[in-house]
């Protein structure tokens, strides 16, 4: 054993030579644990790092074998990397993700804190004679909690910018991502899939008479309806663009499809919002355009979101507040 190599504060050299008594300064000054076992497995050096995270002195560790020091480490991914350095002469950097702190170490001052996240590397080296192998220990803790918050931080934005700001329901992009993977669903599944598209009737009219906070109040309240009344999980209701609401329906016919959009339209009325006088109810009203997915038929997001705006253009022209499907104009709007 090289007991010359065990080191404590302060740092403790028998050495003559310069070199060696800086050396012994260094590894006692780098930010980083470091422990040096021999070919047996035993402590021959534990730096100062390794003293003030552990709470244990060089003088106590030192010619103890690791697995007794820290009975925890005994089959563990670190112990494996240290038996394949001593054997084999492998180098292993243990990936955190199989272990964020292998090692009971706690911040220096704080001994029964939380551990310190670490990034633990294993290097054999020789002395010459026989193979000895080091362990170096960086506490990650910040830049581990720095990548969560990044992390947190990137997945709350990419949530924020799927949803519209003012209702609170999805926005255009939302609505054209979800658009895109409920026709690939449809399309791989043969399943049916309805878009409805609804615009608010008169709706410069109600800004005009009430104002554009209220307007938006409006606007919010509209939305909020028409998203109580999508109740399957797949249903997804959005904000098209200004006074635009889309519904995009998953596994829904035509026909049940002019269903939930009546039933959105009554739904809406029902609620008994006040319009400006210049508008055609007396209350806030929707007209509906439906369009349906179908394997001979309309198969991409374009033409499907073309057909329902043009039920939506028919549903206007026929008179506002009422539902128009694409492809049924032999039958009466409702
Ligand atoms: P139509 O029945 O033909 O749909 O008539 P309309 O008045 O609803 O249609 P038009 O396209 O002429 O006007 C839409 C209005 O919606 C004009 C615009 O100021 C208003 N609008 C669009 N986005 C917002 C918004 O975010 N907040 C408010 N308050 N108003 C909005
Ligand atoms: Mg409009
Ligand atoms: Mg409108």
């Amino acid at each position: 054993m090289i007991d010359s190599f065990l080191i404590e504060l302060p740092v403790i050299t028998t050495a003559p030579d310069p070199a060696a008594s800086f050396s012994s300064h260094a590894v006692n000054l780098v930010n980083c644990g470091i422990i040096v076992l021999d070919a047996d497995g035993r402590i021959v050096l534990w730096n100062r790092w390794m003293v003030t995270r552990s709470g244990r002195s060089a003088a106590r560790v030192g010619g103890q074998l690791l697995l007794d020091v820290f009975p925890e480490l005994r089959g563990s991914r670190v112990d494996s990397a240290v038996l394949a350095a001593l054997i084999d002469g492998i180098s292993t950097n243990v990936p955190q993700s199989q272990s964020r702190a292998p090692f009971p170490l706690r911040e220096a001052g704080s001994l029964d804190g939380e551990r310190i996240d670490q990034a633990v590397s294993i290097t054999p080296f020789t002395d010459g004679k026989a193979r000895l192998c080091m362990i170096e220990i960086r506490d990650v803790s910040g830049a581990a909690g720095r990548e969560r918050q990044l992390l947190e931080h990137a997945e709350s934005l990419r949530a924020r910018s799927y949803v519209d700001g003012l209702t609170g329901i999805a926005n255009r992009r939302g609505f054209d991502v979800a658009l895109e993977r409920e026709l690939r669903r449809a399309q791989r599944h043969g399943g049916a899939l309805a878009l409805l598209l609804m615009d608010i009737d008169s709706f410069k009219a109600y800004n005009d008479h009430f104002g554009h906070q209220q307007g938006d109040r409006c606007l919010t309240t509209v939305a909020q309806a028409l998203s109580g009344m999508l109740k399957r999980p797949a249903d997804v209701a959005a904000r098209y663009g200004g006074e635009e609401f889309a519904a995009i329906l998953p596994d829904t016919s035509p026909e049940q499809a002019r269903h939930h959009a009546n039933a959105i339209r009554a739904h809406v009325a029902a609620l008994a919002l006040a319009h400006a006088p210049a508008a055609i109810r007396e209350y806030v009203t929707l007209s509906i355009g439906v369009a349906s997915f179908s394997p001979g038929g309309l198969q991409d997001a374009p033409a499907l979101i073309e057909a329902a705006d043009q039920a939506l253009y028919a549903a206007k022209r026929g008179g506002r507040d009422r539902v128009v499907v694409h492809g049924a104009a032999a039958l009466p709007a409702t």
